[in-house]
């Protein structure tokens, strides 16, 4: 029977490239891939000549349809993404959604994934962690956003761009405090692989000092609000409730 399979990418290193991966790629009637161009050099690499599609979450209904018409005339098909695991911070959902609903199989090949990479190398609590992908870009939203986060106490993940990572990280300093521990892991895989761990006003000084940091593609994470907190902010919840109740 025909499948779905959600195929993950190298973020760098192409001997990331799982072998799995290979061998679906290869076997698979289709590739709907977020962008052909960029995708073209490591499937040459690997030998892989399956025929490819444009497939984004924008895509015209038409681009799903034909997917879809390609599963149910018994061909399987690979998603794949410009990097990474696809659908995590990357288009896929509504092939996936499309591919449940007119119930295909869809078999998860797992592989690189930089949250996760970064994640597992960061030193932070790793029993619960929360994903929050790209905050806004605009600093008003972004500082709104960090606030609603303040008082979590899982670990944060967050994806970022390098043009506005300096400003990012200030701002968490700023809405977190600037003792709060973080952890930036740049260039994951690549030759200029860091990953550094320092409280948020330490590390935004840092990274302001050396320009270098605020290349390339990287992975920011924070320490969780102490337990204490969500205690105090639950029993202040409590005595709300309490109040509310005997107010008119
Ligand atoms: N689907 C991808 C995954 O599984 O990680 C993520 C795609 S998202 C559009 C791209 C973002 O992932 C980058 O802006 C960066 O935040 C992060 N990223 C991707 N590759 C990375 C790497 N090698 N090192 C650090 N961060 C990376």
């Amino acid at each position: 029977v025909s499948a779905l399979y959600i195929v993950p990418t190298p973020i760098g290193n192409r001997a990331d490239m799982v072998p799995r991966a290979v061998e679906v790629l290869q076997s698979v009637g289709l590739i709907a891939a977020e962008d052909m161009r960029h995708s073209r050099p490591l499937l040459q690499h690997f030998a892989i000549e399956t025929p490819m599609l444009a497939y984004h979450d924008h895509s015209d209904e038409r681009v799903v349809e034909r997917v879809l018409s390609t599963l149910q005339g018994g061909d399987s098909v690979a998603l794949i993404s410009d990097a990474g695991t696809p659908l995590i911070s990357d288009p896929g959902y509504r092939i996936v959604d499309a591919a449940h609903s007119a119930g295909i199989p869809v078999i998860p090949i797992p592989g690189a994934c930089a949250a996760i990479a970064a994640l597992s190398a960061a030193g932070l609590p790793s029993d619960r962690f929360c994903f929050e992908g790209f905050l806004p870009a605009k600093s008003q939203a972004r500082f709104t956003a960090l606030q609603a986060l303040v008082a979590e106490s899982r670990t944060l993940i967050f994806y970022e761009a390098p043009h506005r990572l300096l400003e990012t990280v200030k701002g968490m300093a700023e809405v977190f405090g600037s003792d709060r521990i973080a952890v930036l892991a740049r260039e994951v895989t690549k030759m200029h692989e860091t990953i550094r761990r320092a409280p948020l006003g330490e590390l935004a000084e840092w990274i302001a000092a050396d320009s270098n940091q605020q290349r390339g593609e990287c992975v920011l994470l924070v320490k969780g609000a102490p337990q204490r907190q969500q205690a105090l902010d639950a029993e202040a919840e409590r005595i709300l409730y309490l109040l509310m109740d005997e107010l008119p």
